[in-house]
This record gives C-alpha cells, structure tokens and sequence, in this order.
C-alpha cells in the first residue's frame, strides 16, 4: 500500500459490531468478561484500547514499523523509551535539542545514573568519537529546533550497526509523510503527535514505532507497566488529524519554500534557515533522507535585538504568537524568549541562535496572505 493510501486505511477497518466507519472513541476503562480470563482479548484499558490499537496499527505502518506505543504526549512516550536502559548507561543526543527533551535527561534520568552527552551530530565523526561499552542509545532530531539542522540518519545508524546500541530519530518536524528513519537504519521513532500527525492544534499525545520485534515486547511491557497511556478521545483525534496528512503538509511544505524565498530577499531580514535552499550547508543530506524540506522557517534580522523581534512578533495578524508547530495554521514564535529562554545566551549564540531569531510553523492558509503578513510586519521596523 502506498503512503497516501496508509494514511486513511492502514489498522482502520468497519467496527465490528455496528460497522461504523469512523472508528468509534471506546471510553471505557474494562471490558467484560465471560469467565475468568474469558474475553475478547481486552481487559483492562491501560493495557489495551480498540482507538489506541487502531492508532498504533496505523503508525506503525505509516513508519514502516514492527509496531508503534501511544504515549500520553511526546515526553512521556520519551521517558519511556529511557526506562528500556539502566544506570550507567550512556546515551549520546544532538546538542541542539528540543528544550523538553533536553530538561528530561539532564534533570531527571541524570538522577537514574543514565549519562547523557551532547554533541553536534551534524558531522557523524562527534557522535562516532564519544561511542564506547557503555553507550547504549544515540537520540537524533532531524531536522533540528530552531536552527533547522539536518542529521544525516543513515550515516549515524551505520556507526551503530553490529553494537548493542539503539538508535532512536525525533520524526516530530519531519512526519512520516517527509521522512522514515527506520528505513535508513534507526531502531525507533518518536513522534511528538501533538504536532503535524494531530495536525490541528487540539491535542496532545506521543508515539514510539519499533522495528525489532524483541524491542517492541519490552515497548508494549513498559507502557502497560509505567502507564502513560493517551486516553480514547485524545486517540481519535490523532486518527482523524493522520488521514489528511500528506495533504496537510504538502501544502505547507510548498506555502513555506514561498515564505522562505520572500524572506532571503527581504533587507531587513539578515539570514534565512530552511533547508531547501541549495545553499544551506545540509541541503544535500536533506534531499537524500527527505520528500520535501518541511515546513518550518527560522530567521533572523539584521538589526539584531529582542525588540526589533518583538515587533515584528507583535505586528503580525495573520501568524498566531505561539508555541508549538505542525497545525493548519501558520504560527510565529522567538525562541529566545520563549522555548529556549532557559539556555544561557553565550551557548545560544554560538548555535546561531541569536536575539532576533524568529521562527515560521508555516500552515496551509493562502500564501499570499502568509507574505503579506510578514511583509507588515517588517514594515514596522
Ligand atoms: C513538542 C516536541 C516534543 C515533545 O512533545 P509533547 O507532545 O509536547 O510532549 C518532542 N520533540 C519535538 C521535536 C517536539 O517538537
């Protein structure tokens, strides 16, 4: 089955019992039984939930999977990956992480005895130079937050082949529509769904899709066991947000290369990063790993202060101030002050993350409309 295909019918069948088409949100919490031990192959709803498997059928076709895990949102499907490893462990993570993911590991699975080391995975030699006994799991972002960075995923999964050593790809700003990590080598694939898989702003929720069959067992033991299940409702609208998928981020893939050109032409705007410019330094790896070059914008200005960037921040109708990315509809944020505000300025600057950076969640409204918004907005500098 073809993608577009996988996205609408993949784990989805009629109901069984009334062959509704939609699958139906089954808020109940048990299931009964016959006799004891007698049932139709659900009994207790943190274990199993009809919406759940349909999602997680879907997913792990989606990403070319074993089998996927639903989490109550992207962090919580991450600590549970963690508990797959043991004090002492080493994990080796790109340095320019999403700040959730970051915070997890140095304030609480640093507490677990898990070491975590951060390095720039842009050049696979760093990543290669800190891999020793005890390294077991490399985290890749690709492409990264707010820099929008570009990790090459098969060079890193290749330093990992023949070690017992996991590798496991952040596929949040990507989604499975641009990029399928397990098919260049990575173990696992997390998925923030709260982002373009929700597709809508409405929901919160997190994914783990699993290549190897011994590694989804303990996948599928942890979550029944640590328990940080999405409920039905939260499922659904995950379901309904994946059936538009390819649609959805098409149109902002090609809304955001438009945004991008106007933006690399503006003089008031000092760089533009998106990785579908031939120029940007990973735009080769980004076309080998990638469909489209994604839907995500940064910038920044050349006046290069906190108030210019509010300005335009505060001057645009069009782009909602806000955090968060992958909905319909186009959003604007400044990660200095918002979702990196907790990273000393010397260590942003040296990323590249400067005071006026801007950030572009790019959506599917009309383009023209996206440009002349940020046209407005410069304007008021
Ligand atoms: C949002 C996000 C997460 C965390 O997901 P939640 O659903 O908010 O817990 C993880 N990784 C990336 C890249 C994200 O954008």
């Amino acid at each position: 089955m073809k993608f577009n295909t996988k996205v609408i019918h993949a784990g989805v069948s009629p109901d069984p019992s009334t062959g509704a088409v939609m699958t139906p949100i089954y808020q109940t919490s048990t299931y009964a039984q016959e006799s004891p031990g007698k049932h139709k192959g659900y009994e207790y709803a943190r274990t199993q939930n009809p919406t759940r498997s349909v999602l997680e059928k879907n997913l792990a076709a989606l990403e070319n999977g074993q089998r996927a895990f639903c989490f109550g949102s992207g962090l919580a499907a991450m600590d549970t990956i963690m508990r797959l490893l043991n004090p002492g462990d080493e994990v080796i993570l790109s340095n320019d992480l999403y700040g959730g993911s970051y915070r997890q590991m140095v304030k609480i699975h640093a507490r677990y005895g898990l070491v975590s080391h951060f390095v720039d995975m842009t050049d696979p030699k760093n990543v290669a130079e800190r891999i020793n006994d005890q390294t077991k799991l490399i985290w890749i972002e690709t492409p990264t937050n707010p820099m929008l960075n570009v990790v090459d995923i098969q060079a890193i999964s290749e330093l990992a082949t023949n070690k017992e050593l996991l590798v496991c790809v952040d596929n949040t700003f990507a989604s499975p529509y641009l990029q399928t990590p397990l098919d260049l080598g990575a173990d696992l694939v997390l998925h923030s769904a709260t982002k373009y898989l929700g597709g809508h702003s409405d929901v919160v929720l997190g994914a783990v899709i699993v290549k190897d069959a011994a590694i989804a067992e303990q996948m599928g033991f942890l979550q029944n066991a640590v328990g940080a299940i999405p409920g039905p409702q939260d499922c659904f609208l995950v379901l309904r947000g994946i059936k538009t998928l390819h649609v959805r981020v098409d149109r902002a893939c090609k809304n955001a290369k438009k945004v991008a050109k106007f933006l690399k032409g503006h003089p008031k705007v000092a760089n533009v990063y998106y990785p579908g410019f031939k120029d940007h330094p990973h735009h080769e790896v980004a076309k080998k790993q990638m469909r489209a070059f994604g839907a995500m914008v940064s910038f920044d200005l050349q006046k290069d202060t906190f108030e210019d960037a509010i300005r335009v921040l505060s001057a645009t109708e069009v782009f909602t101030l806000a955090e968060s990315l992958g909905g319909v509809e186009s959003l604007i944020g400044h990660p200095a002050s918002m979702t990196h505000a907790s990273i000393p300025r010397e260590e942003r600057l040296k990323v590249g993350l400067t005071d006026s950076l801007i950030r572009l969640s790019i959506g599917i409204e009309d383009v023209d409309d996206l440009i002349e918004d940020l046209e407005r907005a410069l304007v008021e500098l």
